[in-house]
């Protein structure tokens, strides 16, 4: 896909051909702009025409010559199970990301699992982690026997607020879980400070921040160890599929292990003839999604910057819209990985309309858009973990107090975070620079028209 990088003169034909007023493009205010074609007009959700009727890129992508002959390769060889393209793709992963040692795993939730279970974080022992992200992070803890201990959320970035980490470190703490969460990177620096001061292990859920920066290091390689999704939704897609990278030779020998029963592998060894040496379980990933992989590579470093020069122009866009607060990234942030492109939808500045019929008024005018995680400082996963017998034999009945965990762990930022905000998926932003207009057009009439959506809805 080339990069088109266009001229002011011809951005704005661009947009005029599209049918767009070129407002946007001069930088004028919103509150202003009353009267250009792209936003005037009644809401489609009210009858009116839609802002954009084409779609917007699918996702994944696959190049049918380059993409098709590889996995038919791989297929062709008959060798399915973990060997030279499974190497290779952790060998370039490594790479890529400027990390010593990549293990390939069958997906993100158990690189987390094994790469916890190999600093020896279990039964007894707390995990700071955010309540924003995906439920797989705390599982993870969880499914070690971990007790998840959660920190609230900057509202601003949408990630784990290092400030807030220090209250919550206990003479239990073992392990900060920071996210990259929406692929924007958390503040790496200040929780690596941290981390150092109190002797903590870092493992970094990287699961949605392939390619993300900070100072021109990658995420993933701040911490002890990193662990990335490859998952169908994901910007490095393979259907399921997982990774652990770490520096550390010895841990990472262990995950090896781990990953194939704890058979033995580098400086995991026994006596000849001992058979296996660890508990382990069977994580191995196979050759044809390694194929799928490596191709997805080749076009990821394209694709990251695309969607951060889509997402940077989108944002300063909408952000001139009242009400729209977008995403902030910390200054020391030299690329995002933007899976999703996040903002805080006001509904005061749009005449009170809640944020489900502004969702609902945005998908008519042919942009789709989702409101996120809900807080996972407070479902009921959790009292299912305190029930279970193991549970119940690794910490005393006060530990496992509810309601007391609730009130230790409430994350109010977040929670109202989970109320406010919207996302746009990571697929939008390949679109070109043109269609973001679209999306900015689609909110800018919404906002002009909140109060008559309002009582229709
Ligand atoms: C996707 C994801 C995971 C889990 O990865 P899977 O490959 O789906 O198991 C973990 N954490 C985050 C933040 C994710 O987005």
């Amino acid at each position: 896909m080339a990069k088109k990088k266009y001229s002011r003169r011809e951005f704005v034909k661009q947009n005029s051909l599209a049918g767009l007023g070129a407002a946007f493009t001069l930088g004028i205010s919103p509150g202003i702009i009353a009267g250009t074609r792209s936003s005037a007009g009644t809401p489609a959700i009210l009858g009116g025409q839609k802002i954009r009727t084409k779609g917007w890129p699918e996702w994944p992508v696959w190049n049918s010559s380059t993409d098709e002959a590889s996995v038919l390769e791989s297929l062709r060889s008959g060798v399915w199970s973990r060997a030279g393209v499974v190497n290779e793709f952790e060998k370039k992963w490594a790479e890529t990301i400027g990390s010593k040692r990549c293990l390939a795993t069958v997906n993100g939730t158990n690189a987390l699992i094994a790469a916890l279970a190999q600093f020896d974080i279990g039964g007894g022992d707390e995990v700071i982690v955010p309540p924003y992200t995906f439920i797989a992070t705390v599982q993870a803890v969880l499914m070690n026997g971990a007790m998840p201990v959660f920190v609230d959320t900057d509202p601003e970035t949408f990630q784990i607020d290092p400030e807030k980490i220090e209250a919550k470190i206990t003479p239990r703490t073992k392990a900060i879980l920071p996210v990259h969460i929406l692929g924007l990177p958390a503040n790496m620096v200040r929780i690596m400070e941290i981390a150092k001061k109190h002797d903590l292990i870092v493992i970094e859920d990287a699961c949605q921040a392939w390619m993300a920066e900070i100072n021109h290091k990658k995420m993933g390689t701040f911490g002890d160890a990193g662990c990335f999704s490859f998952q169908n939704s994901k910007n490095l897609a393979i259907g399921e599929g997982g990774a652990i990278v770490s520096d550390n030779d010895d841990f990472m020998d262990r995950c090896y292990s781990y990953h194939n029963y704890g058979n033995p592998y580098g400086s995991v060894i026994g006596e000849v003839g001992a058979g296996t040496l660890m508990l382990g379980t069977k994580l191995r990933t196979t050759e044809y999604q390694a194929a799928i992989g490596l191709v997805q590579m080749e076009r990821l470093g394209e694709e990251t910057a695309k969607r951060s020069e889509n997402a940077a122009y989108l944002k300063s866009q909408i952000r001139k819209i009242p009400g729209i607060l977008p995403y902030e990234l910390y200054g020391n942030v030299t690329m995002a990985a933007f899976h999703l492109f996040p903002f805080r939808y006001k509904k005061d500045a749009f005449k009170d309309l809640p944020r489900s019929g502004f969702l609902k008024a945005l998908r008519e005018e042919g942009i789709p858009a989702s409101d996120g995680y809900r807080p996972l400082n407070k479902m009921p996963y959790l009292s299912h973990a305190f029930q279970t017998k193991n549970f119940k034999r690794m910490y005393s009945s006060r530990e496992l107090d509810y309601n007391k965990y609730l009130e230790n762990n409430h994350c109010p930022l977040n929670d109202r975070l989970c109320e406010e905000a919207v996302w746009f998926s990571q697929r939008m932003l390949l679109a070109e620079k043109s269609d973001m207009d679209d999306i900015a057009a689609a909110i800018e009439k919404i906002f002009r028209n909140a109060e008559a959506i309002k009582n229709k809805i």
